[in-house]
């Protein structure tokens, strides 16, 4: 969602142009601007799933600080994301990808490997609860990622959050994308609908289920929060216990 030039959660679409130009494009690795630039033209308006550049580049920043070696990437798309990771994680770092769909991670394949990363990467072709819940059963994974991203189905982020908390090490972070969704979340169900999105029940139901994930984030003693108003709203979550 986010990237549409009328469904920006920033003032003005000119603003996060000026974001992209001044800050963003300037620091994106060539992989990354040959894979963003290749999902366009393969997938067209369904390219805007990727992470934008911006929120990129935050959350690369964000892993280096961290030294983040292990993480958990949930919803992978065409990669945009997880080159991002595989990138600032170092040579011995290593990542599990989940996506049910594995069509659109092998088009990106050609650029993780120019890149590189391929090593770091174990990807899986699943549905990721149930990824989730093996790795939960196996001692030797439980409270050892240092890292989680999430941004695939939405209607599970609740319950990928339960599984994560176990698996992130105390102190780690969980990341959950989306949670402003194009900034619906701050419409009443009236100006939702005299908005008229395309898909409109969907993304209603959608815009619902990610209020109730903001309020519950809000409120998890076992984390810290905050809701950055990057992208299309990222939830950063700090397991405490
Ligand atoms: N992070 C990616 C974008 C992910 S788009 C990027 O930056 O490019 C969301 C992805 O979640 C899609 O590829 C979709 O196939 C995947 N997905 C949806 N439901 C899923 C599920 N239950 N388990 C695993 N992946 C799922
Ligand atoms: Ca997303």
């Amino acid at each position: 969602m986010a990237g549409t030039p009328d469904k920006i959660i920033l003032k003005s679409p000119a603003l996060i142009e000026y974001i992209f130009q001044t800050n963003a494009y300037p620091r994106e690795h060539e992989q990354l601007k040959e894979l963003r630039e290749a999902t366009v033209k393969n997938y067209d308006k369904i390219s805007l799933m990727s992470v934008p550049v911006d929120e990129g580049q935050l959350l690369s920043m964000l892993l280096k600080v961290m030294n983040a070696k292990k993480t958990i990437e949930v919803g992978v798309f065409t990669g945009y994301s997880l080159l991002t990771t595989a990138l600032a994680l170092p040579a011995h770092g290593n990542i599990i990808a989940i996506d049910t769909n594995r069509e659109a991670y092998d088009f990106g394949m050609e650029f993780i490997k120019k890149a590189g990363v391929d090593h770091k990467i174990n990807f899986i072709h699943s549905d990721a609860s149930s990824v989730l819940n093996g790795l939960i059963n196996d001692e030797k994974e439980v409270g050892t990622f240092d890292f989680a991203f999430v941004d695939a189905n939405k209607e599970e982020y609740e319950k990928y959050h339960e599984q994560l908390v176990k698996l992130v090490k105390i102190g780690g972070v969980m990341a959950y994308d989306n949670t402003l969704w194009f900034g619906s979340v701050a419409e009443t169900c009236e100006e939702f609908k005299q908005n008229s999105y395309d898909h409109h029940d969907l993304l209603m139901k959608i815009r619902n289920v990610i209020r109730d994930f903001n309020t519950f984030t809000a409120n998890d003693p076992c984390i810290e929060s905050s809701l950055v108003s990057i992208g299309d709203g990222l939830t950063l979550c700090r397991r405490l216990y």
